[in-house]
């Protein structure tokens, strides 16, 4: 019988306890909260899986149905860019809307150049958001830039709303980094450009974060990150903060980029800090195809996180990847349809069947890893290769059950699934 107890434990592809990943070691957590909705990051939490929309924001309805699709696809924080008054108008309709679908997502608000005056000038939009993104190389220079960080540190205590200090190498605080490099030039031995450069990443984003603190804000009510492209660079520079402080860790690759190039990419730099116990909530900032779905960096972060055994969202299908062996597109269809129909069925699925997450099932093309595979999913089916006799064995907890044969294995395959789920994972009165 699957564990129905604690979803949160280490799972690989096959559902069978691993060694895992080091524990999370920030001791702060940090809460984003809306209505009856707490989403903790950090302090020993769950990783988080948060998105960004791609919508205008002054285009309320848009942006609130393309919360709704990331938050449904299993987005936990949906942040949003608040960049001029127009769009700041709309952030409390967007939270309205929202509300009136009964979607408690809590939105993030992402500031840059202007966000102490749209906070200020729009209090309802202050009100609406949970948490506000502050990039500290983007609030102004000089004093300016020290009053206009304090006024958004003023905002979020008035409002009690956490803050992240998001630094960015795109937009680095380029007087701390000159600074840096003046010291540098002052040593015996000058460190190279890159490393000055990490430097001022981490620097910048505990500096700002002691500021906020010395303006009054409390340490659990901020979490970091320092966002760059490179998968060594973020590697490095998340180790230093990880070392440096203990506030929670928002971690993501920023401009990873499109298709399978930003998902290997992201997926290099997360699993390693992931493995050691770096990072609270991530974020994959995938580029989208031309018409493609803004949920695949959701999905993205939540299959990286599924894979590693550090969370569970929708059960797993194990599949082989095929080979001269296969007989016919019929088993690549078979895993694609029951993969696209586990993810379909958990909006329903998540409260009805708590521990469903944790199922996971076998697709495989022929009887030379099969039977063995599909014995160490919940469930799996091993469909018949070139030369062997056309039927399907199906293996349920480990025992070979039905022998599947004719033109509708993928439908009976689905009803064996559908029916596994309803004896083993109901809430049992
Ligand atoms: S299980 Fe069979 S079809 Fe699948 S990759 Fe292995 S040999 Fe090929």
């Amino acid at each position: 019988m699957p564990d129905h107890a604690n979803n949160q434990h280490c799972l690989t592809g096959g559902g069978k306890p691993v060694h895992g990943p080091s524990p999370r070691r920030r001791s702060r957590q940090a809460l984003v909260s809306w209505g009856s909705k707490t989403v903790a990051l950090g302090g020993g939490a769950p990783v988080v899986v948060q998105s960004m929309t791609n919508t205008d924001t002054a285009d309320a309805i848009a942006t609130a149905i393309q919360v709704k699709e990331l938050a449904q696809a299993g987005s936990e924080i949906v942040r949003i860019t608040v960049n001029s008054p127009e769009a700041a108008r709309e952030v409390a309709a967007i939270r309205n809307q929202l509300d009136r679908m009964n979607i408690d997502v809590p939105l993030v608000g992402d500031f840059h150049f202007n966000g102490h005056k749209l906070l200020a000038d729009y209090p309802d939009c202050a009100q609406a958001l949970s948490k506000y993104r502050i990039n500290p190389g983007n609030v102004g220079r000089g004093k300016k830039g020290d009053e206009n960080f304090a006024r958004m540190i003023e905002v979020a205590l008035k409002n009690h709303k956490p803050v992240r200090i998001g630094v960015n190498w795109g937009s680095l605080d380029q007087e701390l980094l000159a600074r840096l490099m003046d010291e540098n030039a002052r040593r015996a031995e000058p460190w190279e450009a890159q490393r000055v450069m990490h430097e001022a990443l981490v620097t910048s984003a505990i500096e700002n974060a002691q500021e906020a603190e010395r303006l009054g804000m409390p340490g659990n009510m901020i979490c970091l990150s320092a966002k760059v492209s490179g998968v060594q660079d973020l590697i490095t520079v998340y180790r230093q903060l990880a070392q440096r402080c203990d506030y929670p860790l928002h971690l993501g690759l920023t401009e990873a980029g499109m298709g399978s190039k930003g998902i290997v990419a992201s997926t290099a730099a997360l699993a390693v800090l992931l493995q050691e116990g770096i990072g609270d909530t991530i974020r994959v900032s995938l580029t989208p195809e031309p018409g493609g779905d803004r949920a695949k960096e959701v999905i993205v972060a939540q299959e990286i996180l599924q894979t590693m055994g550090l969370r569970a969202f929708t059960p797993l299908v194990v599949a082989c990847p095929g080979c001269g062996r296969t007989t016919s597109t019929f088993f690549q269809e078979l895993a694609d349809k029951i993969q696209r129909y586990l993810r379909e069925q958990m909006p329903q699925w998540r409260n009805r069947y708590p521990g469903v997450e944790t199922m996971s099932v076998a697709v495989m093309g022929c009887v030379v890893n099969g039977p063995g595979e599909s014995k160490h999913a919940n469930i799996g089916i091993s469909l018949p290769g070139t030369g062997e006799e056309p039927t399907a064995p199906v293996f349920v907890d480990g025992q070979r059950t039905v022998t599947l044969k004719g033109e509708r294995i993928a439908e009976d395959f689905q009803l064996i699934v559908e029916n596994y789920v309803s004896t083993h994972y109901s809430i049992k009165h």
